[in-house]
């Protein structure tokens, strides 16, 4: 391991100089999330306009070594409680353990051994015994949720006191190909979701940017507020939106069409989101 600080902008998932876990200190929670990266191929099944993964290319998880990954996590986590790691590497202020996120460089959920890495993580907490307030967080484009394992998997993040965040950038076919370069229907995008609040709390995240100076348009905004009161109208229960704008470059062949919106344009969807009577997040 290097002795250098981490800072809330340094996400570099070699920090810890290991296969598939990585610290990351989160501006939004003030600590330190344990990130599991099962896509160190940098394959995702998306391709988003804002994504930053360096070297991005289609494609799935390959086969995880999850005697490796068992052994980095409990070695990890052992470090960051017992260790010196908090004190060398992390800022003041931020010296706690905020979360376990599966968030990596692809989908998380396309790894064929998911369901066994939740089993996983779920063992490894307990022998570490972490405090039940460290959520077990899976950070997913959402698409892959149909499948019967992976809801298995949801359902054993729930156990941990987990949640799922659940990307939706754009509620209109058109828009999720715009932004997330992948081709799909509203009621795909409803079904997966459903599926998602039905195993685990789920939260949306949202990214929500300018495209040529242009901010999402009236019409963005409607489509998005009309998806979401439908579902709650039906009865399905979102724990709430966490809306952000572009917190790091895009690494795509868009970024310099791509600009972050201010806070006032971010809090002003915000509320329009807050009167359908969902708690709403707002980092810019
Ligand atoms: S879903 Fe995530 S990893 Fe995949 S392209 Fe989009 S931002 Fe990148």
């Amino acid at each position: 391991m290097n002795d250098k600080p981490l800072s809330t902008t340094d996400h570099d998932r070699d920090s810890a100089a290991l296969q598939y876990v990585y610290p990351v200190v989160s501006r939004r929670a003030g600590g330190v999330s344990v990130g599991i990266n099962l896509n160190p191929n940098n394959a995702c099944n998306w391709r988003c306009i804002y994504c930053q993964v360096p070297g991005l290319s289609r494609g799935t998880a390959p086969a995880i070594d999850l005697a490796l990954l068992e052994k980095e996590l409990r070695g990890f986590l052992d470090e960051l409680l017992h260790g010196d790691f908090m004190h060398r590497r992390v800022p003041d202020g931020a010296r706690r353990i905020n979360d376990i996120a599966l968030s990596g460089n692809g989908e998380p959920t396309s790894a064929a051994e998911f369901t066994r890495v939740i089993v996983l993580i779920a063992r490894v907490r307990r022998e570490v015994a972490l405090a039940e307030s460290v959520k077990t967080v899976l950070i997913t484009n959402g698409s892959l949720l149909y499948r019967e394992p992976v809801q298995q998997g949801l359902r054993e993040i729930a156990k941990l006191n987990g949640e799922v965040w659940f990307k939706l950038d754009r509620a209109s076919a058109a828009g999720i190909q715009l932004v997330n370069d992948t081709r799909t229907s509203m009621k795909k995008v409803r079904d997966n979701l459903i599926a998602a609040i039905a195993c685990c709390p789920t939260w949306l995240q949202t990214c929500w940017f300018a495209l040529d100076g242009q901010p999402p348009s009236r019409q963005d905004e409607d489509d998005y507020l009309e998806f979401v009161s439908a579902l709650l109208r039906d009865g399905h229960k979102l724990q709430g939106v966490l809306l952000y704008s572009l917190a790091r470059p895009s690494l795509q062949p868009e970024a310099p069409r791509l600009s972050a919106l201010s806070e006032k344009q971010l809090q002003a969807f915000a509320e329009r989101i807050g009167k359908l009577g969902l708690p709403v997040k707002v980092s810019p």
